[in-house]
């Protein structure tokens, strides 16, 4: 309530129902009445960076992050699922310890953010719990695994990072690992879908309520998920095949079988995944983008060493027309109950027009000017999301669940 009551008091102010955020893009009524969730923020890999803090403001230009409060509070962002991320290693005991413990610190960085600033975020774990959030005032801090890697073979960490609050997982990221194939692999195929131990994972995760997101599973692991998940299914990050040929994206006979169990798929910002390539000119700028930076001033040194090269080597990116093509496609096949949007921002997403959080009502205005309702915007924006992951949670057995909060 409090946060239609401050709206409402903005616009009175204004004299006017719409009211402008900071950058200047228009903040609709129905962009201010859907709960809005990005269902892949890759924001808690900056959480160690020593003098950034998701409380300041930052800027994409100075330091190359996309996702902070003031930013959200702009952009109407009420929260989303922040990612536990973890890059593919070794596939030994070794290995998988170090995986283990990576992802144990990265959740509990999370949870330690929603500890330290319990005025303005609060974790979510159950999907009823996004309104009673909003209704706050707060952000709505859902966690997500992306990468299986870090439960390594032993399927009892499933449980583990269930009680420290994961709602969603991935099994696998670029390169295959021990629960599945990637649509990256390696070397090719290994094992033309799911692994035995990744059948057994599907079986787990819906035991725990835990909602299966296919983003990078290769597309047999996909249908492999599909045939035995007994839960709706996402694509926290991912975009369409028929208009950008990609190993990421979907083909349309597989959205349809998602839509047909009754998921979602989450139109991925990334311009490469939007039929607009990297140049190659800029793989120094990617590397040096996968080195890890300790303080803020590596951060800052990082960017504009990125901005240099990007200067040198000159290439288009993706922009809000080909991002609403996706999203009017994918509507147009399946239905407005199962599309939905992520930035996949401060993990390699951003795109002309839609490039850090202040930026989500640019989409919405697009969307209401292809005519989108406000009852289509509720649903895209966190409605269809919310939907999966409750009835994902509502088959779980319901001892599995317990687990502190
Ligand atoms: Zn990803």
């Amino acid at each position: 309530m409090l946060k239609r009551s401050i709206i409402l008091g903005a616009a009175a102010l204004m004299g006017s129902s719409i009211v402008f955020a900071r950058n200047g893009a228009l903040m609709s009524p129905a962009h201010r009445a859907a709960i809005v969730l990005d269902t892949h923020i890759d924001t808690p890999a900056l959480l160690h960076v020593a003098g950034w803090s998701i409380m300041d403001r930052h800027s994409l230009s100075v330091d190359g992050t996309q996702v902070d409060l003031p930013r959200m509070q702009d952009g109407g962002l009420d929260g989303g699922f922040f990612v536990v991320f973890t890059e593919q290693g070794p596939r030994t005991p070794a290995g998988f310890a170090m995986a283990r413990d990576a992802a144990l610190i990265r959740a509990l960085e999370i949870r330690d953010m929603v500890a330290r600033h319990n005025k303005d975020f609060e974790l979510a774990t159950r999907a009823d719990d996004a309104e009673t959030i909003v209704k706050s005032g707060k952000r709505v801090v859902f966690m997500s695994m992306e990468n299986g890697y870090p439960i390594g073979r032993d399927l009892s960490l499933m449980r583990t990072f269930r009680a420290l609050g994961v709602t969603m997982m991935g099994p696998v990221h670029v390169g295959n690992n021990d629960l599945a194939d990637s649509s990256n692999p390696d070397n090719g195929p290994e094992w033309y879908g799911l692994s035995p131990l990744g059948r057994q994972w599907v079986a787990e995760a819906n035991r725990l309520g835990i909602l299966i997101d296919a983003s990078h599973a290769s597309p047999e692991a996909l249908d492999d998920i599909l045939a035995l998940s007994t839960a709706p299914v996402i694509l926290s990050h991912s975009s369409l095949k028929s208009l950008a040929d990609n190993p990421r994206n979907i083909d349309d006979a597989r959205l349809r079988a998602l839509a047909a169990k009754g998921g979602v798929i989450q139109i991925n910002a990334v311009s490469s995944h939007l039929g607009v390539p990297n140049s190659r000119g800029r793989a120094p700028a990617r590397a040096l983008l996968g080195q890890p930076v300790a303080n803020i001033a590596e951060l800052q040194a990082q960017r504009a060493a990125v901005l240099k090269i990007e200067r040198e080597n000159p290439a288009p990116r993706a922009n809000l027309d080909l991002l609403v093509a996706q999203i009017r496609y994918a509507v147009a096949l399946v239905g407005i109950d199962h599309v939905g949007l992520s930035g996949d921002f401060d993990g390699g997403g951003g795109i002309d027009g839609f490039d850090e959080a202040n930026d989500y009502p640019k989409v919405t205005q697009r969307l209401l000017a292809v005519g989108f309702t406000a009852e289509d915007l509720r649903k895209f924006w966190g409605g269809n999301v919310l939907r999966v992951l409750r009835e994902a949670q509502a088959r779980a057995e319901p001892s599995a669940v317990a687990g502190p909060q």
